[in-house]
């Protein structure tokens, strides 16, 4: 980990406080959010950020958490989004099975059980077209995307080289590039990798009725199906999202289904709520699996996101746990530019560490237990299940604490 810091021929350099490698939503807004408090940092993706902005419609949607919502308004990312982002109002939880009725036993978060919509759902590439927007209105963001870099760590700091000349020296190097993260395999930091065997399909639909801005989760035994509210468009005004869990060789088979068929699998597990369902744009599968990183932390790094936890997307919370963590560094990093201390000491890092990993593992757990109770057809479970479904809904506090957790307030 040592490197030579002296500037040779054709180098440009720039000193910053942090770098970041991965400018993907957590790395890019983190970027953001310190930089709005005036601290100097570096981005480094190794594709081109326009790249990212896919102009077609491709069906690929977020769900924000409140607490992400802040901080994405804190970060000055919110205020770029492109269109308006649709708020999810009301949760039906079901259970059943593909082309029937779901149990009569179901669980519903109305607006009664929150002050505010339980999240927000916001269209991927709207979200990259806003932290695009952001990085680059930004004047303390250096951007080194496409760009090929290795790095350097010591005690005293951190050298990022890139293959064109660039370099940039840091206090901090944060590893935000996604769950095959070559900076958390590069500092030797040992994953635990847990597979489903389930990959999730993720596509659009247009649907006949309006969704009224409400969610269903409707748990099936090859894995949950969920319909998340989108913002209608003039061709498309009754619009969702949905990611739907199979066992791998099923999910290959159904996306690849021509349309008509592929329709009527997907209103065979949709019910008649939404009335005709009609599927737009592309398909995607993405195959699932859950992972977390053994520690968070080594000599002046950190790990963040997807490069520090990989959950399965049963709950939509994958994206919000990277961003809680982008929550508690940026704050700890502010605190530490506000008093002049530096930004990659060991007990700042300690902190970030006892902060986040105990309940992202929480979370890591939950969405684990949820989709192995979930994804079956045992009878005993199934009764355990729809008896835990209705006995969550008889109970508003129960039912209130949940939410909160969710909504990350
Ligand atoms: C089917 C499915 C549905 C999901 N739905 C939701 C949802 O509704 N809500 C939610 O909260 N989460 C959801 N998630 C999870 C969410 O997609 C991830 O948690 C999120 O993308 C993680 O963001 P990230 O910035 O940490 O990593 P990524 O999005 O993976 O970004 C990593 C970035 O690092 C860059 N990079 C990689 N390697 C390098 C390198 N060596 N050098 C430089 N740059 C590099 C990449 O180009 C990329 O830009 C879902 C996941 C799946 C699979």
């Amino acid at each position: 980990m040592s490197d030579s810091n002296e500037p040779q021929a054709n180098q440009t350099v720039t000193d910053v406080s942090v770098c970041i490698i991965g400018a993907g939503p957590v790395g890019a807004t983190l970027a953001c959010r310190l930089a709005r408090e005036g601290i100097p940092v570096a981005i480094v993706d190794r594709a081109a950020l326009p790249q990212m902005e896919n102009p077609e419609f491709d069906g690929r949607a977020y769900a924000i958490a409140a607490g992400s919502k802040n901080l994405l308004e804190e970060a000055g990312v919110w205020e770029h989004l492109p269109q308006i982002a649709c708020p999810i109002e009301d949760i039906l939880v079901t259970d059943g099975r593909p082309g029937e009725p779901p149990s009569p036993m179901s669980l519903e978060f109305t607006r009664e059980d929150a002050s505010q919509p339980f999240g927000w759902m916001a269209e991927a590439r709207a979200l990259r077209v806003a932290l695009n927007a952001t990085l680059h209105n930004a004047s303390n963001i250096t951007v080194l995307a496409p760009a090929d870099v290795t790095i350097a760590r010591s005690e005293d700091g951190v050298t990022v080289r890139a293959k064109d000349g660039r370099v940039v020296h840091a206090r901090l190097l944060i590893a935000a590039d996604g769950r095959a993260s070559r900076t958390r395999s590069q500092a030797g930091i040992p994953i635990t990798k847990l597979p489903y065997g389930q990959s999730g399909i993720v596509c659009a639909i247009t649907h006949e009725f309006p969704h009224d801005n409400g969610a269903l989760e409707h748990f099936l035994p090859g894995g949950p199906f969920a319909q998340l509210p989108m913002t209608g468009t003039a061709e498309h005004p009754n619009l969702s999202a949905v990611v739907w869990s199979e066992k791998d060789a099923t999910a290959q088979r159904l996306a690849a289904l021509p349309d008509h068929a592929f329709k009527r699998e997907l209103q065979r597990r949709i019910g008649d709520r939404l009335g005709e369902v009609t599927p737009v744009g592309r398909r995607w599968v993405y195959p699932l699996s859950a992972q977390y990183a053994q520690h968070y932390t080594a000599t002046r790094l950190a790990l963040t996101g997807d490069a520090a936890h990989g959950i399965h997307p049963i709950a939509g919370q994958g994206l919000n746990l990277g961003f809680r963590d982008v929550i508690v560094l940026s704050a700890l990093l502010i605190e530490a530019h506000r008093k002049g201390e530096d930004p990659g000491s060991p007990a700042l890092l300690t902190r970030y560490q006892r902060q986040c990993r105990p309940t992202n593992m929480l979370m890591f757990a939950a969405t684990d237990a949820l989709d192995r109770l979930f994804s079956n057809d045992n009878p005993v479970l199934r009764l355990a299940r729809d008896v835990g479904i209705a006995t969550v809904n008889r109970m508003p506090r129960l039912r209130k604490a949940f939410v909160r957790h969710a909504m990350g307030i």
